[in-house]
């Protein structure tokens, strides 16, 4: 029977062995932390957002490159996805955006228990406290811990270059490159751009969400809602953006995001509303008619002079589209996920290092993006579940042998 070693203990790595046929492979999992999972339980932080419920055609739109993502995202899309979480005892729910959850009573803990149970169902060995350290000349796996081991195959799992308490120790990128394996340098993601506000708009309104705005970046618009923080903006609707400003940042020193505070009106919707008001007083009018919370009136305010704000005309244009210039993001340990990691040109359509044969990578060590919105744990997920089913395919079981 064959042996193979995954190396890391997340969703990928989760999902590939609770899938790999036991009967023909011999598994093992290698996680340097006293636990497997821990980003995992990190993003159920702020709510264990596991996929999204959209047409598999949208879906798809959101994961790049395209043409790498989208043949495995449809192999396993996020309906199997649900269905394969359901099976396993984790019941979800479609949140009213769209998002898919785990069931509310479960914690994330819970979830991460059901995916551990059907990895030890599966008679897979689990070694924590087991961190890969490169490879010897014989091709054998070094280990910080223990003496070398040599396996048939190995599958790279080692997630992301962010959050680094959850597992990256900053030295798998390293090891890969002695393999003369191109890393792209990581880069944050969905993450924190910063804004220079004045310290008293920063004061005023640090911490306070700007709810139901439209970010407008070249040619895409992206909805939600922003946060203002010391350093600048973040949120859900900046996230999916962050691939394009980052991009812009690598060869400009600053760039501009639209900002518009009433995606439901027109500027002459906006118009009309103001001047029928019966409120005197610009602020009354922008919170009260407009419906625009405080902190959206203080960024109308940061971004335009007196003139401007006292004209109903100019005002609701600058509504629609303020230009707030951003200049770099936050940093990687801060960040969601990471833009980087192994090139996807040295891996081929099965996740095989071309350079290293019987050795594979899945999950956030490869260089591809996608938003927030469940879209990182499907695509994790994703690569687990056809890499075991395309390693099953091939392999014989002792019987068989
Ligand atoms: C704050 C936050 C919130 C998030 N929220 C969401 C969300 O709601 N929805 C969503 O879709 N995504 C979310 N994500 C992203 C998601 O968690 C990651 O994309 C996903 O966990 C990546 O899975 P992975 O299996 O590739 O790697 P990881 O989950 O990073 O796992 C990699 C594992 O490899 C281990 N490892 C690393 N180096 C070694 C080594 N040398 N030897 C042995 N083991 C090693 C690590 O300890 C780790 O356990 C969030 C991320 C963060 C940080």
């Amino acid at each position: 029977m064959k042996k193979i070693a995954i190396i890391g203990g997340g969703p990928a790595a989760l999902m590939l062995a609770a899938q790999l046929d036991t009967k023909k492979y011999k598994v093992t999992i290698c996680e340097r932390n006293k636990a497997v999972g821990r980003k995992f339980l990190v993003a159920g932080d702020g709510g264990l957002n596991l996929t999204y419920n959209s047409s598999i055609e949208d879906l798809l739109s959101k994961y790049h490159p395209i043409d790498f993502m989208a043949p495995i995202i449809e192999k396993f899309t996020n309906q199997d996805l649900i269905k394969w979480c359901n099976e396993h005892e984790i019941p979800t729910f479609i949140g009213s955006s769209d998002r898919v959850f785990p069931d509310l009573e479960m914690k994330p803990i819970e979830v991460l228990n059901k995916i551990t149970e059907a990895v030890a169902k599966n008679k897979v060995d689990l070694h924590l406290e087991t961190t890969w350290a490169g490879l010897n000349e014989d091709g054998g796996l070094v280990f910080e811990e223990y003496e070398d081991a040599m396996f048939d195959m190995v599958v790279y799992a080692m997630g992301g270059a962010s959050w680094k308490v959850t597992g990256y120790d900053g030295f798998w990128a390293e090891d890969f490159e002695d393999l003369d394996i191109k890393v792209v340098p990581f880069r944050a993601a969905n993450c924190a751009f910063s804004v220079d506000w004045n310290p008293n708009f920063i004061n005023t309104h640090k911490g306070k969400p700007v709810k139901n705005v439209a970010l407008t970046y070249q040619d895409h618009v992206s909805k939600g809602e922003l946060v203002i923080t010391d350093f600048g903006l973040e949120g859900n609707a900046l996230y999916p953006l962050s691939q394009k400003i980052q991009d812009t940042l690598l060869t400009e020193k600053s760039t501009i995001v639209h900002l518009d505070l009433k995606p439901t009106m027109t500027v002459d919707q906006i118009k009309e509303k103001y001047k029928s008001s019966t409120l005197e007083k610009a602020t009354d009018i922008l919170r009260a008619d407009l419906n625009l919370d405080r902190a959206a009136v203080g960024i109308i305010k940061r971004f335009s002079d007196k003139e401007t704000f006292l004209n109903p005309d100019l005002l609701a244009e600058i509504i629609k589209a303020i230009p707030v210039v951003l200049e770099s993001a936050d940093e990687l340990d801060k960040a969601i996920s990471t833009l980087g990691g192994i090139s996807l040109d040295e891996i081929d359509h099965n996740f095989e290092l071309k350079k290293i044969p019987n050795s594979y990578a899945i999950g956030e060590m490869l260089d591809w993006y996608a938003p927030t919105g469940g879209y990182l744990l499907q695509a994790c997920f994703s690569m687990g579940y056809v890499l075991a089913e395309h390693l099953n395919g091939f392999a014989v079981s002792d019987e068989e042998e």
